[in-house]
């Protein structure tokens, strides 16, 4: 009998959004079986640019209960270009409501899959409250613009902390980004921050590095790398920077973290060149339901899937188009599935 039992918010979401997330569904369900200890109860709520033009709420307030009661949320991806202006963006609602504090996007190669670089083992993970994006912006005159770039101590320790977390379980090694010489009040902030935080993880390592150099850093030595904390423009550009040296963006998960709740999204989009073909790639949004895993606790789940992944890339015999194969998604997703074991 299932001992550990969760509950997964689905929210599908637009364009390829519901293709592969039926995907990462199915994964789960099959790993969940397979390890007799778990079960998992999935509540779909729709959400997105497809529902509102159907004459639903783009997100209601049902669906947000259901995310805030629920242990994970796994979205699909939202087409954020459609909505008119007045219409609020579900995607940013979701995380207001959850509180969502950072991203975490972990990058590494993966056997199978063409890359640049080799020894990419790491996460990104980006403050995504504040800092240059927390939309304080005038013109000061005609001629003149200013932006205002927010960082607090609060919002500052709730991504170190996330960061730290993260490290604890890895390599034990922060980096944290910084443009100290230019910026040295905001930034001396986050990094007095990050320090305060530090000091609960004794095993943990921190070290400085200017983003520029750390952007270097990552195409040169990314094997250097663990967990890097940046502040939300900086975390912005390197986290696809991490995302580009190891393989692009149709095996690239990401979660945003909460303090009323976590939900994890394939990096990707809804992709609408490619969406109602059943061709789009799976394994992003099925290595994002093994990150979902890994925080609710199943460690050993998410290594399930992760190694079920890796061994379908390796044999090259099942890959979608972006990865040079004519698989459909059906057919990785299968091969994934077949590839599954756990516990042994
Ligand atoms: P959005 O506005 O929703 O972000 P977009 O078109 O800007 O959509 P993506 O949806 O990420 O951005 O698509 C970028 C490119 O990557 C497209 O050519 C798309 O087909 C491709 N792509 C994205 N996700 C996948 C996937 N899972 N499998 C295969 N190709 C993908
Ligand atoms: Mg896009």
């Amino acid at each position: 009998m299932p001992s550990r039992c969760y509950t997964i918010c689905l929210m599908p979401g637009d364009g390829i959004g519901p293709e592969v997330i039926g995907s990462a569904r199915e994964v789960l369900t099959a790993v969940a079986g397979m390890s007799g200890a778990v079960s998992l109860s999935f509540e779909e709520h729709r959400i997105g640019h497809e529902a509102y033009s159907e004459g639903l709420e783009p997100l209601s307030e049902t669906a947000i209960q259901a995310a805030l009661g629920a242990d994970a949320v796994l979205v699909g991806a939202v087409d954020t270009v459609s909505f008119p202006e007045h219409v609020a963006q579900p995607t940013r609602t979701l995380r207001e409501r959850l509180e969502v504090r950072a991203s975490v996007r972990p990058s590494r190669n993966l056997r199978g899959v063409p890359s640049r670089f080799d020894g990419v083992d790491l996460v990104v993970v980006r403050e995504v409250t504040e800092g240059l994006y927390a939309g304080i912006e005038e013109y000061v005159g005609q001629d003149e613009v200013r932006a205002a770039r927010v960082v607090t101590r609060a919002a500052s320790a709730r991504a170190a902390r996330v960061a730290f977390e993260t490290a604890a379980r890895r390599r034990k090694k922060v980096t944290v980004v910084h443009k100290l010489g230019a910026l040295p009040l905001s930034d001396g902030m986050f990094v007095g921050a990050a320090r305060e935080v530090a000091r609960e993880f004794p095993d943990v390592e921190l070290e400085l590095r200017n983003v520029d150099a750390c952007a270097m850093e990552m195409v040169e030595h990314p094997e250097r790398l663990d967990v890097v904390l940046s502040t939300n423009a900086f975390g912005d550009i390197l986290s696809d920077v991490a995302a580009g040296v190891a393989g692009g963006i149709g095996i690239a998960p990401s979660a945003c973290v909460g303090t009323h709740g976590s939900y994890f999204e394939p990096v990707h989009g809804t992709a609408p060149d490619i969406a109602g073909r059943g061709v789009a790639n799976p394994i992003a949004a099925i290595l994002t339901a093994a990150m979902m895993l890994r925080h609710l606790g199943e460690e050993g789940l998410a290594v399930a899937v992760e190694e079920a992944v890796e061994r379908v890339l390796a044999e090259g015999r099942h890959l979608t188009a972006d990865l040079g194969g004519n698989a459909t998604s059906a057919e990785v997703t299968s091969a994934v599935i077949r590839q599954l074991t756990v516990g042994g």
